[in-house]
Parts: C-alpha cells; sequence; structure tokens
C-alpha cells in the first residue's frame, strides 16, 4: 500500500470549512484504492499569528517539510481586522510569501473550466460560452514584484514613500516557460504569452527567453497579448484561450478573473508547484465575508485535491473521478449559494451538502 503525508493547513475564514470537505473526499479516496493519507493538521495565516505570534511558525514549517505534499486553506482576514496584524505578519506576507520561497513553487497551474452543460452558472452569455471554457493559466508565483524588495519610508522632501522592485533573471523566465509549452504541447497547442513589453522592461526580457524557448517546441503555436488587453478578451471570448502564460501580479489578478467568467471564485482550485514540494489550494481567499455560515463552495479545495492527486501521488484516474463527481452534484440541479441564483432553478445545498454530495458520487463510481 502507498503511504503518504499530506500537511492540511485549514487556513482563515471559510478555510477550515471546506477543508472539511476536501477532508472528507480523501477519506474516501482511501477507501477506494490502495492508498493510505497520514494527515498532519497545522496552523497557518492569521490564526497562527494570533496563537503563536507567527503566520507560519516553526512547527508547521517542520510539518510542511515532512509531508509528501500540503494542502493549503485560504488565509487572510478583513481589511480592517488585517490592521490587528503588524504588516510582516500579515498573512500573506507573513506566511504566504515565505511558503512559496521556502518550497520554490514557481510554477501555478489555475484551470478555469466551466462545460457547456454549466453555462447558466456564468455571467457571459451562452453564445459566448459556446461548448464551454476550458483554460488554463500558469502564473508564475515565486519572482516579479510580489518578491522583490520592499521599502517604505519618509524621503528626503518629508514624503512618506514606497519602492518595491520587480525583478526576474532569465532562468527564472526559463523554468515558467519550459512548463507553460510543456502543457500546452500536451494539450491544443496554443499558447498565449501575456506581457506588457510595451511599458515594462520585465516584459521585454520575458519575451526573449519566451522566443528561445518557443524554438524547442516548434509544434506550439504562441500568440502574443498585451494584459490589459488579454484582460478584455477573457469576457469577450475566453473560448480562443487554451493555455495562457504570465507573470506573477498579472496571473493574480487575471485568474481572479477567470473566476468572475465561471460564475465563482469558489470553482477555483490551484496546484503550486516546486522542484521537490508541491502545495495545492484555491485561487480564492479566505472569503470574510460568508465565514462561518455553511454556505461556501468547496469546490476549490476539493478540486484543489483532485489535482494533488494527480500531480503528486500519480492518481490521474481517480482525480478524474473527483472532477466528475463534483461535475455530477452540478448536474444534479444542486449548487452553493455562489452559483444558485433566483430563478436558475438550481437548488441552493450548503458546504457541508455539497461535501456529502461529492462522497456519494464518489462511492458510486467504478474502482480505478
Ligand atoms: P476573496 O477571494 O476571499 O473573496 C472575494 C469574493 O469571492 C467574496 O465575495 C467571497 O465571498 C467570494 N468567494 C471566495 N471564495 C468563495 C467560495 N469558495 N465560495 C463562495 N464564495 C467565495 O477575496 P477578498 O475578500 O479580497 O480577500 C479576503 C482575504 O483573503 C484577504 O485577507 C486576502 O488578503 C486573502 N487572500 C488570500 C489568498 C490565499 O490564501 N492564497 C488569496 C487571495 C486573497
Amino acid at each position: 500500500m502507498k503511504q503518504y503525508k499530506i500537511a492540511i493547513l485549514a487556513g482563515d475564514g471559510i478555510g477550515p470549512e471546506i477543508t472539511a470537505e476536501a477532508v472528507k473526499v480523501l477519506k474516501v479516496i482511501e477507501e477506494r484504492n490502495d492508498v493510505s493519507f497520514e494527515l498532519l493538521p497545522a496552523s497557518f495565516g492569521a490564526c497562527a499569528y494570533f496563537e503563536s505570534g507567527s503566520a507560519f511558525p516553526h512547527q508547521t514549517k517542520a510539518i510542511c517539510d515532512e509531508a509528501d505534499a500540503i494542502l493549503k486553506g485560504p488565509i487572510g482576514l478583513n481589511h480592517e481586522d488585517s490592521k490587528r496584524i503588524p504588516i510582516d505578519e500579515q498573512p500573506e506576507r507573513g506566511a504566504l510569501l515565505p511558503l512559496r520561497r521556502r518550497y520554490n513553487t514557481y510554477a501555478n497551474f489555475r484551470p478555469v473550466s466551466l462545460p457547456k452543460s454549466l453555462a447558466h452558472f456564468s455571467p457571459l452569455k451562452p453564445e459566448v460560452i459556446g461548448e464551454g471554457i476550458d483554460l488554463i493559466i500558469v502564473r508564475e508565483l515565486v519572482g516579479g514584484l510580489y518578491f522583490g524588495e520592499k521599502e517604505m519610508g519618509v524621503n528626503d522632501a518629508g514624503l512618506r514613500y514606497v519602492r518595491e522592485t520587480l525583478e526576474y533573471d532569465e532562468a527564472q523566465i526559463y523554468q515558467i516557460m519550459q512548463q507553460a509549452f510543456k502543457l500546452a504541447d500536451k494539450r491544443r497547442k496554443l499558447l498565449h504569452n501575456i506581457h506588457k513589453s510595451n511599458v515594462l522592461k520585465s516584459s521585454v526580457l520575458w519575451n526573449e527567453v519566451m522566443e528561445e524557448v518557443a524554438k524547442e517546441y516548434p509544434d506550439v503555436q504562441v500568440v502574443n497579448m498585451l494584459v490589459d488587453a488579454a484582460a478584455t478578451a477573457l469576457c469577450l471570448k475566453p473560448t480562443q484561450f487554451d493555455v495562457m502564460v504570465m507573470e506573477n501580479m498579472f496571473g493574480d489578478i487575471l485568474s481572479d478573473q477567470g473566476g468572475g467568467i465561471l460564475g465563482s471564485l469558489g470553482l477555483m482550485p490551484s496546484a503550486c508547484i516546486g522542484p521537490d514540494k508541491a502545495y495545492y489550494e484555491p485561487s480564492h481567499g479566505s472569503a470574510p465575508d460568508i465565514a462561518g455560515k455553511n454556505i461556501a463552495n468547496p469546490y476549490s479545495m476539493i478540486g484543489s485535491v483532485a489535482m494533488m492527486l494527480e500531480n503528486s501521488f500519480d492518481m490521474a484516474a481517480e482525480a478524474k473521478n473527483v472532477w466528475a463527481a463534483m461535475q455530477g452534484v452540478f448536474a444534479d440541479g444542486y449548487s452553493t449559494a455562489d452559483l444558485s441564483k433566483p430563478g436558475s432553478g438550481v437548488t441552493m445545498i450548503s458546504t457541508v451538502e455539497f461535501g456529502d454530495k461529492v462522497v456519494e458520487k464518489l462511492r458510486q463510481m467504478p474502482r480505478v
């Protein structure tokens, strides 16, 4: 029997609620396969800061080091509550970026997927969705503005100032391009390179390296698109995209727009892959506005489990079953509140009920 250790970082806000549903699914996967998961819960984010004074405590680091993969819930507080935490310990700066840096999880895969049968969830018109949306954003995750030097102070003129630097070297760009081209080569052989080279010199280097890597993948067609135009194109004609590659901040913003065109950020799982370790998390935040109400959509977290099965545990067939189980719940006419609008014919169910229905569907599927 294969045995894996999974660090479980439930996080803040809706994090514990959607993590509980993902754990239920992991248990069913154990029942159905010759595999066992040792789950190692650890504190991470604002909750960790209030417990221990650190958003990413030593003990959590040790657990993540030991784990074969990490399942992470969203972290963070609402705007006002964030001020209760010193700037450098606030969840993204104090925990998320250090996690990414620690394991060099430079490749972030964010699927934006909505089959035609679920077009009614999207705010876009059915004719825009056509046969369905099925694209994947490949986001560079450990470079650029988010990881550059940061400085705040008062300048010689007595004015408060801030300086943040955007830095990439060619090796960083090369490695994310390799990931993007490989993926494009496996899919529709179409890669949209998203950049801003008309303004940013970082994008000039980005594009240079992209063109060098493109020579290794002659079958992949590259379409270059400015990031601002890409934002519009995602709304007007999302079906033109298959694989999109972009730097860190562009990917952060455009992937939230991805959630928007699907109908909810709750449909956005992700995988963050490094050379030796990967972690899996929803693309969205901790949704403090709906936390504790049992209404969050756990699809993003359960989808992150599916991505973990495929990428970390070589269980692609069972991962497909997890996706199918979730789609099956939607196909039966159920959804959480974020996607069930009045008059849409969709029956609203809670977070826990969604998880229960996914488990029920999964149990009915033939074993792989
Ligand atoms: P958010 O992504 O938490 O929420 C935006 C909107 O989407 C809200 O209306 C929320 O209710 C909804 N939403 C998000 N996930 C949902 C789900 N699974 N089901 C149903 N609805 C869902 O963004 P925000 O409110 O700007 O940020 C809240 C906190 O999360 C902040 O502290 C922010 O810094 C943090 N954050 C963390 C991560 C992360 O952990 N990787 C990512 C983004 C934001």
